[in-house]
């Protein structure tokens, strides 16, 4: 069986003091159990925080983007190898908000994914359809591309990333995907790795998860954890995700 992972997106939350607890509460009170892992993805500028509070926990933590380039002129850009500087572990890429408000196409995210594997990450990359998409029966097709665009750009390295399966009309929006809407897509996209070759390959859901829906989610067979945005800003609730 696979490992769970359950990862935390702050997106663009936190201040120094909220942080210090937030950090405190997920490094005291999170013991690895064998089988679960806890992550965060912090605001870049909180990296450094990050490291000072977590390390020697059992927490990992991470960005929630990277630069596809190296370095150069960039302004504002933070690259993968900077981000790798503060011990993080993860990067998030392609997250619907980076693909919606920021015109991220899917040769954008796949270069980040790059990016983030040549400097010692692990990328997670988050694939999902609109609302429009899904009423239009358009899911399969839609992250079967997105996922697509990653493995043709990996080659073998596919099987060293994360990926995240996140309905864009889920995420914020309280409207979770069931375990039964979630389970075929994740199975479908399951199946896609292991022709890649990858199919040990942790497949997250992502999209209003909460203490109290985890459980039924985690207990799908192709569901292999959690993106958590909102509900990893309480310690309480994100650490019963992290145990459910
Ligand atoms: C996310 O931002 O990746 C996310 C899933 O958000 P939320 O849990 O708030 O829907």
């Amino acid at each position: 069986m696979r490992d769970k992972l359950i990862v935390g997106n702050w997106k663009m939350n936190g201040d120094l003091a909220t942080n210090a607890r937030l950090l405190g509460r997920l490094s005291t009170d999170w013991h690895a159990t064998q089988g679960r892992a806890l992550a965060v993805c912090v605001p870049a500028p909180y990296l450094a925080q990050a490291r000072a509070a977590l390390d020697g926990s059992d927490v990992a933590w991470g960005a929630q983007d990277v630069s596809e380039h190296r370095a150069g002129a960039y302004t504002g850009d933070v690259s993968a190898s900077m981000v790798a500087e503060f011990g993080a572990r993860y990067a998030i890429v392609g997250h619907s908000e980076r693909r919606q408000l920021h015109g991220e196409t899917d040769a954008i995210v796949s270069a980040k994914a790059r990016a983030a594997l040549a400097a010692g990450l692990t990328p997670i990359g988050c694939v999902g359809e609109t609302l429009a998409e899904r009423e239009r029966g358009e899911t399969d097709a839609v992250v079967a591309r997105q996922l697509d665009a990653l493995i043709e750009a990996l080659g073998r390295d596919i099987a060293r990333i994360v990926v995240a399966y996140e309905p864009v009309w889920a995420i914020g929006t309280g409207r979770t995907a069931s375990a039964a809407q979630a389970q075929p897509v994740h199975a479908m996209l399951r199946s896609r790795l292991v022709r890649a070759g990858a199919g040990d390959v942790a497949v997250l859901y992502g999209g209003s998860v909460k203490a109290n829906n985890a459980a039924a989610l985690f207990a799908m067979p192709d569901i292999d954890g959690a993106l958590v945005g909102g509900a990893s800003l309480d310690a309480d609730e994100f650490l019963m995700i992290g145990r459910a």
